[in-house]
């Protein structure tokens, strides 16, 4: 017999073996020797209040084995000499668009202008050391996109459960620690990311696939709305039935390249702001209600906070505990921030995102001229912006939070993970009134709900512009552009997706839509 329960332990009570064979026992009013297994399903902390639990969802194995813990086989067959599909991009999308076109026994040729992930170290070092963009290779582009070295947070809003259970699974396949499945806010962390991406890679060619590094694509031809081949940067054509488009919402020049060739695009709402960066022990001690250390079994604390200001959402995003602020940039001339962290999320400092809603209908009509591509031209003035405040370097502008929404120049800054370095700039007059008091607005409150975060300790740093696509790719039901037969719009750079997860479930929708009819 098995029996779904659901138990909790107390800081102390965590760390006693078997704790949780007794406590069901106990529960279920049986002897501890009628307990076969006891199997986590779910585990997460409460720590809303002063005593902190963990919280588990159980199966309870009575007189019984557990069985094998994996709901999903993957049924990876020889497609050497299969039909193609062409990916374009091998980030979350494109990857798992790869294997899904395994599965269903179609040859993925895969196209990533990026390097594979020990060569693209090298450009990250370039990038945080001597503030040089390779435009093919940095945090954004290069094997496993954006998703690689990155936080591995694979928290997603999306309802379709089993679809994200089925990515997990196929994520532990591929190297992921177990953990992921039982977790309620999962990650896998930058220094565990490239072994996986990795062996996705080798998986792919194990079984037939191909995968092309420093390969771009920069045209593609079209006949009659239907594509028909695909040009790369060095003028070689290959000619495509389907061809999946997984090139992320950092690929500017794909957009550029489809507006030229007047395919359809439409404008989409994003949203753009800063980085915010405390030391950890702070957003531990109000997280946890502590005054020194955190509890060693208590991960870094993270949050999650959001506010209506003067009619947008201002709200964290991609919150790193333990983490480092990353330059995203694509390009020279502008600065990009994010954030990652290592599978400890054991670093000094807790950032996060805090970006404004941007309304693409109503909030920056001076693009209006751009047309569709409004969003992506305020995006990179931002980005331009930032790179002119922080001294036309990787350097980033930033202020202590408190001068932010006091409207004063800092006079020095707090220490900070970010590698190129900080400027203390007048964030507080540089950026747009539209983000700048709806972020002063959002910080106060943020200091109201989480006593200790409005602090002079906090940096704030220039700027979070690459949360979600300022454009969208329309595709049809059947996933294919509305205009052009055989292309399959895909993942963030589609405005499909925002993160990894949700990315990957794209990417395996349009692998199932891209093999019908060829
Ligand atoms: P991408 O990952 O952007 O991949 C697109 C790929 O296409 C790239 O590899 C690029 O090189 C390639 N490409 C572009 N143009 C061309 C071309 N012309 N020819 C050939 N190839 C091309 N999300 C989370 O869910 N959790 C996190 O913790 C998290 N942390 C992040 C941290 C950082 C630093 C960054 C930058 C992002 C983070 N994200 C996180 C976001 C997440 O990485 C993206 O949502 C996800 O990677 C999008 O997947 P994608 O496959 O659609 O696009």
């Amino acid at each position: 017999m098995v029996r779904n329960i659901q138990l909790r332990t107390t800081l102390l009570e965590e760390p006693i073996k078997g704790i949780l064979t007794k406590k069901a026992a106990k529960y279920l009013g049986i002897p501890v020797s009628e307990i076969t297994a006891v199997k986590v399903d779910r585990k997460s902390i409460d720590a809303r209040k002063a005593t902190i639990y963990f919280n588990y969802k159980v199966s309870v194995y009575i007189k019984e084995p557990a069985p094998e813990s994996s709901n999903y086989t993957f049924d990876y067959k020889d497609v050497s000499n299969a039909k193609e599909i062409h990916i374009i991009g091998f980030g979350p999308a494109g990857m798992y668009a790869a294997l899904r076109c395994i599965e269903l026994g179609y040859k993925p040729i895969v196209l990533e202008r990026g390097k594979n992930v020990q060569d693209r170290r090298r450009d990250l070092k370039a990038i945080n050391q001597e503030h040089i963009v390779n435009e093919d290779s940095n945090y954004c582009f290069g094997e496993g996109g954006a998703g690689t070295y990155s936080d591995g947070k694979l928290y997603t809003r999306s309802l379709k459960r089993g679809d994200v259970r089925r990515i997990f699974e196929n994520l532990v396949y591929h190297g992921a620690t177990e953990q992921i499945l039982i977790d309620a806010h999962p990650h896998i962390g930058t220094n565990k990311l490239p072994k996986l991406v990795q062996n996705i890679r080798e998986n792919i060619i194990k079984y037939g696939g191909e995968v092309h590094f420093d390969t771009k694509v920069v045209d593609f031809d079209i006949q009659n709305n239907t594509l028909k081949a695909i040009i790369l940067e060095n003028g070689d054509e290959m000619a495509v039935n389907s061809v999946i488009l997984a090139t992320g919402h950092s690929a500017r020049d794909i957009y550029y390249l489809l507006h030229k060739k007047e395919i359809a695009l439409q404008a989409k709402s994003f949203a753009m702001g800063v980085r915010i960066e405390h030391p950890q022990h702070i957003i531990d001690s109000i997280q946890y209600h502590c005054s020194g250390e955190r509890n060693e079994l208590l991960p870094a604390a993270a949050y999650s906070l959001v506010e209506q200001v003067k009619g947008r959402g201002v709200y964290s995003f991609c919150m790193c505990p333990g983490g480092f602020i990353v330059p995203a940039a694509t390009a020279p001339g502008e600065v990009v921030v994010n954030g990652m962290s290592p599978s400890k999320r054991n670093n000094l400092y807790a950032n996060s995102g805090i970006v404004v809603e941007i309304n693409i209908d109503e909030d920056i009509p001076k693009y209006n001229k751009f047309g569709v591509l409004k969003g992506l031209e305020y995006q990179k003035d931002l980005e331009k912006l930032a790179f002119t405040a922080g001294g036309r370097s990787q350097v980033a502008p930033a202020q202590r939070l408190t001068d932010f929404v006091d409207g004063k120049l800092s006079t020095s800054l707090n220490d900070t993970s970010y590698q190129p370095g900080l400027k203390s700039a007048p964030l507080h007059s540089l950026l747009p009134k539209l983000i700048g008091s709806r972020l002063r607005g959002g910080f106060k409150a943020f200091g109201d709900k989480m006593n200790g975060y409005y602090t002079s300790e906090a940096n704030i740093i220039g700027v979070e512009s690459r949360t979600s696509s300022p454009v969208n790719i329309p595709r049809t039901e059947k996933l294919e552009h509305p205009e052009i037969k055989g292309l399959f719009p895909c993942g963030e750079g589609g405005g499909y997706a925002g993160g990894i997860i949700s990315a990957a479930m794209d990417g395996e929708r349009c692998a199932e839509a891209a093999v019908t009819g060829i």
